[in-house]
């Protein structure tokens, strides 16, 4: 149950109702406002003259729900808008991993002359083996930072485990969570507490249910920012890397206020699916796309066999423009 109190009760009286019927408070300019359990379906009378209004759930996707806010939550990426009214599908890319201040620098170069303002690269990778590349940690993300100082780029950047979620949290402007990652809870804590945006990625075993419940730690703890990334889930099928849940997509944009962001890459693993892949994810309505591109994928120290070159990133790209047009969206 989500309850909204009249902020003139102050602050005081918000955390003590919220003490008593053991819900989460959260600050808002013209309200508080208090979340419980969605089994919790009755508030005592007791509490009359505090209440503005309350909403009842039938699970747990609460603040997350369309039931409770029916629209997409308008979130800032730099100078974007996704979500709200702006029909946005912006295009996050770069490499999996910052690998060298060389490589990142032609990143950056390539996202600038095609006009684009978000660079993601990993520099804590949550890698499948302890004998592959991990990231270059804390360097990295000075380079990164570097890069936004130089290029006026956003940054987004993902978080492995809660020992370096401060450190990530201060040099991103958008903190991804990763498929691996995604029930850490110190991570999730840790996020709640900022309001820069949060990009969680579904974890390839994970339902819909529990993606969104990741989610609702985050927004529970008071950061309205969340974006939910759909990166592929496993199944039987073993000649593509994951299977893009496409249906669910379909299903969070129907029943969640919280921006989509699709990443054709991951799920796809070869960078020959990626083109046709992403012009599906396009032609979904979607608030986004995460799309990893190398300056020469064949020495990539991460996921190398599904990076687009630069040549190939900048023949995609020409090609969305129409795609999301005949969906209402634009390409930014
Ligand atoms: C990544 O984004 O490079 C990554 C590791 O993705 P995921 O968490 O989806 O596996
Ligand atoms: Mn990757």
């Amino acid at each position: 149950m989500i309850v909204h109190l009249k902020k003139d009760i102050g602050s005081a009286r918000a955390a003590q109702i919220g003490e008593e019927i053991k819900g989460f408070v959260i600050e808002d300019t013209d309200k508080f406002v208090v979340i419980t359990s969605s089994s919790k379906k009755e508030l005592e009378s007791k509490y009359d003259n505090d209440v503005i209004e309350k909403f009842i759930f039938n699970d747990d996707m609460q603040l997350s729900s369309k039931k409770y806010l029916n629209a997409v939550r308008e979130i800032k990426i730099g100078n974007v808008t996704i979500g709200g009214n702006s029909k946005n599908t912006i295009v996050i890319a770069g490499p999996c991993s910052v690998e060298s201040e060389e490589q990142i620098q032609q990143s950056s170069k390539l996202l600038k002359e095609l006009g684009l303002t978000t660079l993601r690269g990993g520099c804590y990778k949550p890698r499948t083996s302890p004998y592959s590349f991990q990231g270059l940690g804390l360097e990295g993300l000075k380079l990164l930072k570097k890069m936004k100082d130089e290029h006026g780029l956003t940054i987004i950047t993902e978080v492995r485990d809660a020992t370096h979620v401060d450190e990530v949290i201060e040099y991103s402007d958008v903190i991804q969570i990763g498929a691996k990652s995604m029930y850490d809870h110190g991570i999730l804590k840790a996020c709640a507490k900022t309001k820069k945006p949060v990009l969680i990625k579904r974890g390839f075993g994970t339902t819909l249910q529990e993606f969104v419940q990741c989610a609702e730690f985050v927004l529970s703890g008071g950061n309205p920012n969340v974006i939910l990334c759909e990166r592929g889930i496993r199944t039987f099928e073993t000649k593509t890397r994951f299977t893009l849940d496409l249906c669910g997509v379909a299903y969070l944009k129907e029943h969640t206020c919280l921006p989509v962001v699709l990443d054709p890459s991951h799920a796809m693993g070869y960078a020959y699916g990626i083109p046709d892949l992403t012009r599906a994810c396009v032609a979904m309505g979607v608030d986004g796309l995460l799309i990893e591109v190398h300056p020469d994928p064949s020495v990539a120290k991460s996921d190398a066999s599904q990076q687009l070159d630069h040549d190939a990133f900048k023949n995609l790209l020409k090609t969305l423009d129409p795609v999301a047009k005949a969906v209402g969206y634009q390409i930014v």
